[in-house]
Protein backbone atom coordinates (compact mmCIF):
# COMPACT_ATOMS: atom_id res chain seq x y z
CA UNK A 1 0.00 0.00 0.00
CA UNK A 2 1.14 3.55 -0.85
CA UNK A 3 1.52 5.61 2.53
CA UNK A 4 -0.32 7.99 2.92
CA UNK A 5 1.16 11.78 3.42
CA UNK A 6 0.08 14.88 4.57
CA UNK A 7 1.75 17.84 5.77
CA UNK A 8 0.30 18.10 9.28
CA UNK A 9 1.46 20.50 11.36
CA UNK A 10 4.31 22.74 12.76
CA UNK A 11 4.79 20.46 15.45
CA UNK A 12 4.10 16.52 15.67
CA UNK A 13 3.67 15.00 19.47
CA UNK A 14 4.20 11.30 19.52
CA UNK A 15 2.21 9.92 22.62
CA UNK A 16 -0.49 11.68 24.43
CA UNK A 17 0.31 10.96 27.84
CA UNK A 18 1.36 13.86 30.97
CA UNK A 19 4.54 14.89 28.40
CA UNK A 20 2.56 14.90 25.38
CA UNK A 21 -0.72 15.98 26.69
CA UNK A 22 0.93 19.04 28.70
CA UNK A 23 2.78 20.17 25.55
CA UNK A 24 -0.08 19.98 23.26
CA UNK A 25 -1.93 22.04 25.61
CA UNK A 26 0.91 24.74 26.43
CA UNK A 27 1.33 25.01 22.44
CA UNK A 28 -1.92 25.47 21.90
CA UNK A 29 -2.29 27.05 24.76
CA UNK A 30 0.21 29.92 23.42
CA UNK A 31 -0.83 29.68 19.65
CA UNK A 32 2.73 29.07 19.34
CA UNK A 33 2.08 26.24 16.26
CA UNK A 34 0.17 23.97 15.24
CA UNK A 35 0.04 21.08 16.73
CA UNK A 36 -0.84 16.63 15.66
CA UNK A 37 -0.83 14.64 18.98
CA UNK A 38 -0.40 10.62 18.14
CA UNK A 39 -2.18 8.71 20.56
CA UNK A 40 -2.20 4.89 20.00
CA UNK A 41 -6.16 3.11 19.72
CA UNK A 42 -6.72 1.10 23.15
CA UNK A 43 -4.81 -1.61 23.74
CA UNK A 44 -1.46 -2.67 25.15
CA UNK A 45 0.37 0.46 23.88
CA UNK A 46 -2.03 2.61 26.08
CA UNK A 47 -1.48 3.15 29.67
CA UNK A 48 -4.12 2.22 31.95
CA UNK A 49 -5.90 5.23 33.96
CA UNK A 50 -3.26 6.54 37.05
CA UNK A 51 -3.52 9.79 38.82
CA UNK A 52 -0.59 12.55 38.50
CA UNK A 53 0.03 14.90 41.63
CA UNK A 54 2.12 17.70 42.02
CA UNK A 55 2.49 21.00 43.85
CA UNK A 56 2.04 24.94 42.56
CA UNK A 57 1.72 27.54 44.45
CA UNK A 58 -0.94 29.38 42.26
CA UNK A 59 -3.36 29.46 38.77
CA UNK A 60 -1.53 26.85 36.69
CA UNK A 61 -4.03 26.21 33.75
CA UNK A 62 -5.32 23.01 34.94
CA UNK A 63 -7.65 23.53 37.32
CA UNK A 64 -10.12 21.91 35.44
CA UNK A 65 -8.39 18.78 35.73
CA UNK A 66 -7.34 18.66 39.66
CA UNK A 67 -9.63 16.47 41.35
CA UNK A 68 -8.50 17.30 44.38
CA UNK A 69 -5.96 19.81 46.60
CA UNK A 70 -4.13 19.64 50.04
CA UNK A 71 -2.47 22.74 51.65
CA UNK A 72 -1.12 20.20 54.79
CA UNK A 73 0.96 17.68 54.14
CA UNK A 74 2.45 14.65 56.62
CA UNK A 75 5.19 12.07 56.78
CA UNK A 76 5.54 9.81 59.56
CA UNK A 77 8.52 8.59 60.34
CA UNK A 78 9.46 4.73 61.00
CA UNK A 79 8.92 5.34 64.69
CA UNK A 80 5.83 6.42 64.45
CA UNK A 81 6.55 10.07 64.91
CA UNK A 82 4.22 12.35 62.52
CA UNK A 83 5.87 15.85 61.22
CA UNK A 84 2.92 17.99 59.76
CA UNK A 85 3.82 20.65 57.36
CA UNK A 86 1.95 23.41 55.69
CA UNK A 87 3.96 24.31 52.47
CA UNK A 88 2.05 27.47 51.94
CA UNK A 89 1.91 28.57 49.08
CA UNK A 90 2.14 25.58 47.75
CA UNK A 91 -0.74 23.27 47.29
CA UNK A 92 -0.33 19.38 46.27
CA UNK A 93 -2.73 18.36 43.46
CA UNK A 94 -4.36 15.51 42.21
CA UNK A 95 -4.70 15.08 38.42
CA UNK A 96 -6.17 12.04 37.25
CA UNK A 97 -5.14 11.10 33.70
CA UNK A 98 -8.50 10.84 32.51
CA UNK A 99 -9.94 14.10 33.63
CA UNK A 100 -6.18 15.78 31.92
CA UNK A 101 -6.74 13.98 28.62
CA UNK A 102 -10.62 15.50 28.52
CA UNK A 103 -9.37 18.77 29.37
CA UNK A 104 -6.98 18.72 26.78
CA UNK A 105 -8.23 16.74 23.89
CA UNK A 106 -11.35 19.59 24.26
CA UNK A 107 -8.91 22.67 24.12
CA UNK A 108 -7.27 21.24 21.26
CA UNK A 109 -10.48 20.63 19.80
CA UNK A 110 -11.22 24.28 20.15
CA UNK A 111 -8.25 25.66 18.99
CA UNK A 112 -6.70 26.46 15.47
CA UNK A 113 -4.38 23.69 13.85
CA UNK A 114 -4.81 21.18 17.02
CA UNK A 115 -5.48 17.88 15.99
CA UNK A 116 -5.37 14.40 18.11
CA UNK A 117 -4.70 11.09 15.73
CA UNK A 118 -5.25 7.65 16.60
CA UNK A 119 -2.45 5.93 15.11
CA UNK A 120 0.60 4.00 16.53
CA UNK A 121 3.95 5.53 15.51
CA UNK A 122 6.52 3.59 13.75
CA UNK A 123 9.27 5.46 13.27
CA UNK A 124 10.71 9.29 13.59
CA UNK A 125 13.42 10.11 11.64
CA UNK A 126 14.87 13.94 10.15
CA UNK A 127 13.30 14.72 6.88
CA UNK A 128 13.88 17.42 4.36
CA UNK A 129 13.12 20.68 6.53
CA UNK A 130 12.04 18.58 9.86
CA UNK A 131 11.23 15.30 10.59
CA UNK A 132 8.76 12.54 9.59
CA UNK A 133 6.68 10.11 11.70
CA UNK A 134 5.46 7.18 10.15
CA UNK A 135 2.34 5.76 11.57
CA UNK A 136 -0.05 2.78 11.32
CA UNK A 137 -3.51 3.68 11.30
CA UNK A 138 -5.95 1.93 13.45
CA UNK A 139 -7.37 0.09 10.20
CA UNK A 140 -3.73 -1.54 9.47
CA UNK A 141 -3.24 1.13 6.74
CA UNK A 142 0.08 3.16 6.71
CA UNK A 143 0.31 7.11 7.45
CA UNK A 144 3.09 9.64 7.16
CA UNK A 145 2.99 12.73 9.15
CA UNK A 146 5.68 15.79 8.53
CA UNK A 147 6.28 18.40 10.65
CA UNK A 148 9.06 21.15 11.44
CA UNK A 149 9.71 19.51 14.83
CA UNK A 150 8.70 16.08 16.30
CA UNK A 151 8.29 15.53 20.25
CA UNK A 152 8.32 11.88 20.80
CA UNK A 153 7.27 10.94 24.62
CA UNK A 154 7.25 7.16 23.58
CA UNK A 155 8.82 5.06 26.38
CA UNK A 156 13.06 4.43 25.74
CA UNK A 157 12.71 0.11 25.08
CA UNK A 158 16.06 0.23 27.39
CA UNK A 159 17.11 2.94 29.75
CA UNK A 160 20.45 4.81 29.04
CA UNK A 161 23.24 3.49 31.14
CA UNK A 162 23.53 4.15 34.96
CA UNK A 163 25.71 3.71 37.85
CA UNK A 164 22.49 3.64 39.95
CA UNK A 165 19.09 2.06 39.19
CA UNK A 166 16.45 1.77 41.40
CA UNK A 167 12.84 0.78 40.98
CA UNK A 168 9.79 3.08 42.78
CA UNK A 169 6.84 0.63 42.76
CA UNK A 170 3.69 0.51 43.63
CA UNK A 171 0.34 -0.36 44.19
CA UNK A 172 -2.58 1.63 45.02
CA UNK A 173 -6.38 1.04 46.38
CA UNK A 174 -8.88 3.30 45.88
CA UNK A 175 -10.95 2.68 49.03
CA UNK A 176 -14.22 3.48 50.52
CA UNK A 177 -14.45 3.10 54.23
CA UNK A 178 -17.59 2.17 56.12
CA UNK A 179 -17.42 4.80 58.32
CA UNK A 180 -15.27 8.29 58.50
CA UNK A 181 -11.86 8.01 58.96
CA UNK A 182 -10.02 10.18 56.90
CA UNK A 183 -9.14 13.65 57.15
CA UNK A 184 -9.28 15.20 53.93
CA UNK A 185 -7.29 18.11 54.39
CA UNK A 186 -4.11 16.23 55.04
CA UNK A 187 -1.73 13.85 52.60
CA UNK A 188 0.53 11.44 53.41
CA UNK A 189 3.35 11.55 51.54
CA UNK A 190 5.31 9.17 53.48
CA UNK A 191 4.59 6.61 56.28
CA UNK A 192 7.41 4.79 56.97
CA UNK A 193 5.66 2.81 59.83
CA UNK A 194 5.37 0.36 57.51
CA UNK A 195 8.00 -2.76 57.54
CA UNK A 196 11.02 -2.10 55.78
CA UNK A 197 12.45 -4.39 53.14
CA UNK A 198 15.92 -5.83 53.60
CA UNK A 199 17.38 -3.48 50.63
CA UNK A 200 15.69 0.37 49.82
CA UNK A 201 12.74 1.37 51.34
CA UNK A 202 8.77 1.20 51.67
CA UNK A 203 6.20 3.54 52.79
CA UNK A 204 2.36 3.96 52.89
CA UNK A 205 1.18 7.25 51.02
CA UNK A 206 -2.56 8.21 51.36
CA UNK A 207 -4.43 11.19 49.69
CA UNK A 208 -8.04 11.32 51.47
CA UNK A 209 -10.75 12.37 48.94
CA UNK A 210 -13.56 12.97 51.18
CA UNK A 211 -13.87 11.84 54.87
CA UNK A 212 -14.32 8.01 53.66
CA UNK A 213 -13.02 7.66 50.54
CA UNK A 214 -9.10 7.80 49.71
CA UNK A 215 -6.08 6.79 47.51
CA UNK A 216 -3.84 4.42 49.32
CA UNK A 217 -0.72 3.59 48.19
CA UNK A 218 2.14 0.67 49.15
CA UNK A 219 5.14 2.18 47.79
CA UNK A 220 8.88 0.54 47.63
CA UNK A 221 12.41 2.08 46.40
CA UNK A 222 14.24 -1.00 45.76
CA UNK A 223 16.17 -2.74 42.63
CA UNK A 224 13.40 -5.08 42.08
CA UNK A 225 9.30 -5.17 41.65
CA UNK A 226 7.12 -7.50 43.79
CA UNK A 227 3.74 -9.29 42.63
CA UNK A 228 0.90 -8.19 42.93
CA UNK A 229 0.05 -10.91 45.36
CA UNK A 230 2.87 -9.34 47.51
CA UNK A 231 1.27 -5.47 47.08
CA UNK A 232 -1.89 -6.23 47.96
CA UNK A 233 -0.59 -8.11 51.28
CA UNK A 234 0.90 -5.48 52.35
CA UNK A 235 -1.33 -2.47 51.36
CA UNK A 236 -3.97 -4.98 53.54
CA UNK A 237 -1.92 -4.95 56.52
CA UNK A 238 -1.06 -1.30 56.32
CA UNK A 239 -4.72 -0.48 55.38
CA UNK A 240 -6.10 -3.15 58.59
CA UNK A 241 -2.85 -2.86 61.21
CA UNK A 242 -1.43 0.85 60.32
CA UNK A 243 -4.49 2.68 59.49
CA UNK A 244 -6.81 0.95 61.39
CA UNK A 245 -9.47 1.75 58.52
CA UNK A 246 -11.48 -1.50 59.71
CA UNK A 247 -14.20 -2.89 56.90
CA UNK A 248 -13.48 -1.50 52.98
CA UNK A 249 -14.23 -1.51 49.44
CA UNK A 250 -11.66 -1.24 46.98
CA UNK A 251 -12.95 0.50 44.38
CA UNK A 252 -10.38 0.77 42.07
CA UNK A 253 -6.76 0.42 41.97
CA UNK A 254 -3.24 1.52 40.27
CA UNK A 255 0.02 -0.11 39.87
CA UNK A 256 3.25 1.52 38.67
CA UNK A 257 6.93 1.72 38.47
CA UNK A 258 8.90 4.32 37.99
CA UNK A 259 12.63 4.78 36.70
CA UNK A 260 14.90 6.40 39.52
CA UNK A 261 18.19 6.53 37.90
CA UNK A 262 20.94 8.63 37.06
CA UNK A 263 21.43 7.79 33.73
CA UNK A 264 22.00 10.22 31.20
CA UNK A 265 18.68 10.97 29.09
CA UNK A 266 19.65 12.89 25.46
CA UNK A 267 17.25 15.56 24.81
CA UNK A 268 18.14 14.96 20.69
CA UNK A 269 16.62 12.13 19.03
CA UNK A 270 17.85 13.89 15.62
CA UNK A 271 17.84 17.67 14.42
CA UNK A 272 14.06 18.20 14.46
CA UNK A 273 13.55 15.87 16.64
CA UNK A 274 13.28 15.85 20.91
CA UNK A 275 12.80 13.45 23.57
CA UNK A 276 10.33 15.00 26.57
CA UNK A 277 8.81 13.03 29.20
CA UNK A 278 10.34 10.38 31.20
CA UNK A 279 11.85 9.21 28.01
CA UNK A 280 13.48 12.53 27.93
CA UNK A 281 14.68 12.72 31.61
CA UNK A 282 12.22 14.25 32.79
CA UNK A 283 11.63 12.03 36.09
CA UNK A 284 13.16 13.48 39.21
CA UNK A 285 15.42 10.49 40.24
CA UNK A 286 15.71 10.77 43.53
CA UNK A 287 11.45 11.27 43.94
CA UNK A 288 9.78 10.08 40.68
CA UNK A 289 7.89 12.86 40.49
CA UNK A 290 7.40 13.89 36.88
CA UNK A 291 4.69 16.02 35.82
CA UNK A 292 5.34 19.25 37.64
CA UNK A 293 8.79 19.08 35.53
CA UNK A 294 6.71 18.10 32.72
CA UNK A 295 4.88 21.41 33.01
CA UNK A 296 7.50 23.40 33.53
CA UNK A 297 9.86 21.99 30.09
CA UNK A 298 6.32 22.25 28.25
CA UNK A 299 5.76 26.22 29.09
CA UNK A 300 9.39 26.78 28.20
CA UNK A 301 9.21 24.95 24.86
CA UNK A 302 5.87 26.66 24.01
CA UNK A 303 7.32 30.33 24.74
CA UNK A 304 10.70 29.36 22.74
CA UNK A 305 8.20 28.32 19.45
CA UNK A 306 6.22 31.37 19.96
CA UNK A 307 9.33 33.65 19.83
CA UNK A 308 10.61 31.45 17.10
CA UNK A 309 13.55 29.60 18.79
CA UNK A 310 13.85 25.71 18.88
CA UNK A 311 15.26 25.45 22.53
CA UNK A 312 13.85 22.47 24.62
CA UNK A 313 15.77 22.98 28.03
CA UNK A 314 16.53 20.42 30.40
CA UNK A 315 13.70 19.33 32.63
CA UNK A 316 16.65 19.47 35.99
CA UNK A 317 19.59 21.42 36.62
CA UNK A 318 22.74 19.42 36.80
CA UNK A 319 22.79 20.62 40.38
CA UNK A 320 19.55 18.74 41.03
CA UNK A 321 20.68 15.52 39.33
CA UNK A 322 24.13 15.31 40.89
CA UNK A 323 22.40 15.91 44.21
CA UNK A 324 20.00 12.99 43.37
CA UNK A 325 22.96 10.65 41.54
CA UNK A 326 24.59 11.15 45.15
CA UNK A 327 21.30 10.37 47.21
CA UNK A 328 20.44 7.53 44.90
CA UNK A 329 23.78 5.47 45.69
CA UNK A 330 23.79 6.51 49.24
CA UNK A 331 20.59 4.54 49.01
CA UNK A 332 21.34 2.12 47.45
CA UNK A 333 24.75 0.92 48.88
CA UNK A 334 22.96 1.19 52.61
CA UNK A 335 24.92 3.93 53.86
CA UNK A 336 21.96 5.59 54.79
CA UNK A 337 18.54 4.80 55.96
CA UNK A 338 15.81 6.09 53.67
CA UNK A 339 13.15 6.28 56.38
CA UNK A 340 14.91 8.93 58.31
CA UNK A 341 16.79 10.60 56.03
CA UNK A 342 13.47 11.39 54.30
CA UNK A 343 11.38 12.15 57.89
CA UNK A 344 14.61 14.42 58.74
CA UNK A 345 14.59 16.31 55.61
CA UNK A 346 10.44 16.99 56.37
CA UNK A 347 11.23 18.02 60.21
CA UNK A 348 14.28 20.35 59.50
CA UNK A 349 14.12 21.80 56.39
CA UNK A 350 10.78 24.50 55.81
CA UNK A 351 8.51 22.66 53.54
CA UNK A 352 7.56 25.53 50.96
CA UNK A 353 11.80 25.50 50.86
CA UNK A 354 12.12 21.88 50.39
CA UNK A 355 9.30 21.42 47.72
CA UNK A 356 11.07 24.40 45.40
CA UNK A 357 14.66 22.40 45.66
CA UNK A 358 12.60 19.19 44.32
CA UNK A 359 11.40 22.05 41.31
CA UNK A 360 15.04 23.26 41.49
CA UNK A 361 13.94 26.41 42.05
CA UNK A 362 16.84 26.84 45.23
CA UNK A 363 19.21 28.58 45.18
CA UNK A 364 22.64 27.41 45.61
CA UNK A 365 22.76 28.75 49.24
CA UNK A 366 19.65 27.20 50.06
CA UNK A 367 20.94 23.84 48.58
CA UNK A 368 24.03 24.37 50.79
CA UNK A 369 20.99 24.68 54.24
CA UNK A 370 19.48 21.48 52.67
CA UNK A 371 22.42 19.44 52.75
CA UNK A 372 23.81 20.13 55.64
CA UNK A 373 20.90 18.76 56.89
CA UNK A 374 21.42 15.32 55.26
CA UNK A 375 24.00 12.67 56.93
CA UNK A 376 26.63 14.74 55.58
CA UNK A 377 29.67 11.99 56.12
CA UNK A 378 27.72 9.46 54.15
CA UNK A 379 26.64 12.03 51.64
CA UNK A 380 30.15 13.25 51.14
CA UNK A 381 31.85 9.80 51.33
CA UNK A 382 29.31 8.85 48.11
CA UNK A 383 30.08 11.71 46.63
CA UNK A 384 33.74 11.32 46.60
CA UNK A 385 33.01 7.97 45.32
CA UNK A 386 30.86 8.40 42.24
CA UNK A 387 32.97 9.76 39.83
CA UNK A 388 34.74 6.58 39.70
CA UNK A 389 31.98 4.36 39.36
CA UNK A 390 31.30 2.70 35.73
CA UNK A 391 27.54 3.57 34.32
CA UNK A 392 25.88 -0.47 33.47
CA UNK A 393 22.80 -1.45 31.62
CA UNK A 394 20.97 -2.99 34.04
CA UNK A 395 17.20 -2.56 34.06
CA UNK A 396 14.61 -2.69 30.85
CA UNK A 397 13.19 0.49 30.95
CA UNK A 398 9.59 0.37 33.03
CA UNK A 399 8.41 3.87 32.35
CA UNK A 400 5.00 4.36 33.42
CA UNK A 401 4.41 0.17 33.62
CA UNK A 402 0.86 0.58 35.05
CA UNK A 403 -1.73 -2.08 35.21
CA UNK A 404 -5.11 -2.48 36.61
C1 LIG B 1 0.72 4.70 38.03
C2 LIG B 1 1.65 5.89 37.97
C3 LIG B 1 1.44 6.98 38.81
C4 LIG B 1 2.31 8.07 38.76
N1 LIG B 1 2.09 9.13 39.59
C5 LIG B 1 2.86 10.22 39.50
C6 LIG B 1 2.58 11.36 40.32
O1 LIG B 1 1.68 11.33 41.16
N2 LIG B 1 3.34 12.47 40.14
C7 LIG B 1 4.36 12.53 39.23
O2 LIG B 1 4.99 13.57 39.10
N3 LIG B 1 4.67 11.45 38.49
C8 LIG B 1 3.94 10.30 38.60
N4 LIG B 1 4.23 9.23 37.82
C9 LIG B 1 5.43 9.27 36.96
C10 LIG B 1 5.18 10.01 35.63
O3 LIG B 1 4.57 11.25 35.87
C11 LIG B 1 4.28 9.22 34.72
O4 LIG B 1 4.88 8.00 34.37
C12 LIG B 1 3.93 10.00 33.45
O5 LIG B 1 2.85 9.36 32.84
C13 LIG B 1 5.11 10.13 32.51
O6 LIG B 1 4.70 10.87 31.40
P1 LIG B 1 5.20 10.55 29.94
O7 LIG B 1 4.44 11.41 29.02
O8 LIG B 1 6.67 10.55 29.91
O9 LIG B 1 4.78 9.01 29.71
P2 LIG B 1 3.31 8.46 29.51
O10 LIG B 1 2.34 9.26 30.29
O11 LIG B 1 3.39 7.00 29.79
O12 LIG B 1 3.01 8.72 27.98
C14 LIG B 1 3.64 7.99 26.95
C15 LIG B 1 2.60 7.91 25.84
O13 LIG B 1 3.20 7.33 24.68
C16 LIG B 1 2.20 6.59 24.05
N5 LIG B 1 2.82 5.65 23.13
C17 LIG B 1 3.54 4.54 23.42
N6 LIG B 1 3.94 3.93 22.29
C18 LIG B 1 3.44 4.68 21.25
C19 LIG B 1 3.52 4.59 19.84
N7 LIG B 1 4.19 3.59 19.24
N8 LIG B 1 2.90 5.53 19.09
C20 LIG B 1 2.24 6.56 19.69
N9 LIG B 1 2.17 6.71 21.03
C21 LIG B 1 2.75 5.79 21.79
C22 LIG B 1 1.44 5.91 25.18
O14 LIG B 1 0.15 5.52 24.78
C23 LIG B 1 1.40 7.03 26.21
O15 LIG B 1 0.24 7.79 26.17
C24 LIG B 1 3.41 8.09 37.85
C25 LIG B 1 3.63 6.98 37.05
C26 LIG B 1 2.78 5.89 37.11
C27 LIG B 1 3.07 4.70 36.25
Amino acid sequence: MTPRSAETSDVVVVGGGAAGLSLAHRLAETRAATVTVIEPPDGPLRPAERTWCYWHSDVDGLEEAVSASWSVLRVHGADGRPVTVEPDPFTYRMVRSTDFERMVHGRLAHSDGGHVLRATAQSVRNSPGGAEVRCTLPGGGPLTLRARRVFDSRPLTALPPARTQLLQHFRGWFVRTDTDRFDPTVADLMDFRVPQPAHGLAFGYVLPLTPSRALVEYTEFSRNTLNTEAYESALDRYCRDTLGLGPLTVEQTEQGVIPMTDARFPRHAGTAVFRIGTAGGATRPATGYTFSAVQRQSQAIAAALRDGHATVPAPHGWRALAMDAILLRALDTGRISGPDFFTNLFRRVPAERLLRFLDGTTSLREEWGIGLRTPVRAMLSTAAELPFLPRHARHSARNGVSHR
